[in-house]
C-alpha cells in the first residue's frame, strides 16, 4: 500500500529520495507500547492497594494482534518490569519486536534531577540487556515528560549511549507537551531541541515526536487516553494528514489498555474515565488500525532519515 503522496514543501525536504522511497514502500508509521504495571500509571498509583498484575496476559493480547497483522512493533519497557519478567521480554524481543527504555522506575522526569536520569538509564539498560542480550537504543519518558523544563535529557541519553528519544508531544495538554515543537521525526540540536534542526548542526541524537491530528491542528491523536476515545476513522484520519505531508506518525499505546481484565472498582470517576474507557473495543480498534496503515518501529524510521 502506497501510502504516501509527494508535493512540495514539508519535512520530506530532509530526506534523500531512497528514505521517501523506503516510507513510500511501506514503512510509514511507528507502532510503539509503553510496557509498565497498570497501577503506576500517574492518574492510578494514588489510588490502587493491592493491584493484580497482568502484564503477561495483556502483552500475549498485544504480541498475537501484530502477529496477525504481521507487524513490528517498539516496546517502551520499565527497568523493573524487565528485571521482573526478562522472560516476557524475551519473548517480546524473539516475536521480532525491538525492547526500548520507559527508564527504570518509571518515575516522571518533572521528579529526577539530571543525575538521577542518568542513573534509570543506565539501570533500565543493564535490565534490558540481562534480559535479552543487548542494550536498548531508544527512550521514551514516562508521562512524556521531555519538555523545555527538562532539557537536560538529552545530554544524559547521549552520554549513556541511546540514540533516540520518543518523547516530545508536539501539543500542551494538562499534563505534559512542548507547545510548537516539530510533528516530524528530526535530528536533535541540543543547544535548541525542539526545534527540526536537521540535517545540520545536530548532535547523534534522533527524536520521534508523538503523533497529532494535523500539523496545523494540533488535537493529540498518538494513542493512549486519546487513542482508546476518539473513533477509529478519526485516528486514520490523522495518520493521513501526517503521511500525505511525508511525516510518519508514531503512535503509542500500553498493552493493558487492550485487557478489560485491569478494569478496578473503587478510583474516583474522572481518573475511572481516562484510564479505563474504551478498553472493550481497543484490540478490534488497533487490528484496524494495523490493517488501514503500515507501521514499524521506531528504530527502522530513525534508520530510514539520513544524518
Ligand atoms: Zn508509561
Amino acid at each position: 500500500m502506497v501510502i504516501i503522496k509527494y508535493g512540495s514543501g514539508g519535512s520530506f525536504t530532509h530526506m534523500s529520495r531512497s528514505t521517501r522511497d523506503a516510507l513510500a514502500g511501506g514503512f510509514a508509521n511507528v507502532i510503539s507500547f509503553d510496557l509498565e504495571h497498570w497501577y503506576t500509571a500517574t492518574l492510578l498509583r494514588d489510588e490502587v492497594d493491592d493491584p493484580i498484575d497482568r502484564i503477561e496476559t495483556s502483552v500475549e493480547i498485544v504480541l498475537d494482534v501484530l502477529d496477525e497483522h504481521e507487524t513490528a512493533a517498539t516496546f517502551f519497557v520499565v527497568g523493573d518490569v524487565a528485571r521482573e519478567y526478562p522472560e516476557l521480554i524475551e519473548r517480546v524481543a524473539d516475536a521480532g519486536h525491538e525492547i526500548a527504555s520507559h527508564g527504570q522506575t518509571h518515575t516522571p522526569l518533572f521528579e529526577l534531577t539530571p543525575e538521577a536520569f542518568t542513573e534509570e538509564l543506565d539501570a533500565s539498560a543493564d535490565a534490558i540487556e540481562t534480559a535479552i542480550g543487548r542494550r536498548p537504543t531508544g527512550f521514551r519518558a514516562p508521562n512524556f515528560s521531555v519538555t523545555p523544563r527538562t532539557r537536560w535529557a538529552f545530554d544524559a541519553l547521549l552520554e549513556t549511549g541511546y540514540r533516540y528519544d520518543s518523547s516530545v508531544f508536539p501539543v500542551k495538554t494538562p499534563m505534559y507537551g512542548v507547545n510548537g515543537a516539530p510533528v516530524s521525526p528530526y535530528w536533535v540540536d541540543r543547544r535548541r531541541p525542539f526545534i527540526d534542526a536537521s540535517p545540520s548542526d545536530t548532535d547523534d541524537l534522533f527524536e520521534l515526536p508523538l503523533a497529532v491530528f494535523h500539523p496545523r491542528v494540533r488535537i493529540p491523536t498518538a494513542g493512549g487516553f486519546y487513542g482508546r476515545i476518539l473513533p477509529r476513522w478519526l485516528l486514520s484520519r490523522g495518520i493521513s494528514n501526517l503521511n500525505r505531508r511525508g511525516i510518519p506518525a508514531t503512535i503509542y499505546f500500553h498493552p493493558w489498555e487492550f485487557n478489560p481484565e485491569v478494569r478496578v472498582d473503587g478510583v474516583p470517576a474522572h481518573k475511572r474515565f481516562i484510564s479505563f474507557h474504551g478498553l472493550d473495543r481497543a484490540r478490534e480498534k488497533l487490528g484496524e488500525l494495523l490493517a488501514a496503515h503500515e507501521f514499524t518501529t521506531c528504530k527502522r524510521v530513525m534508520e530510514l532519515y539520513d544524518h
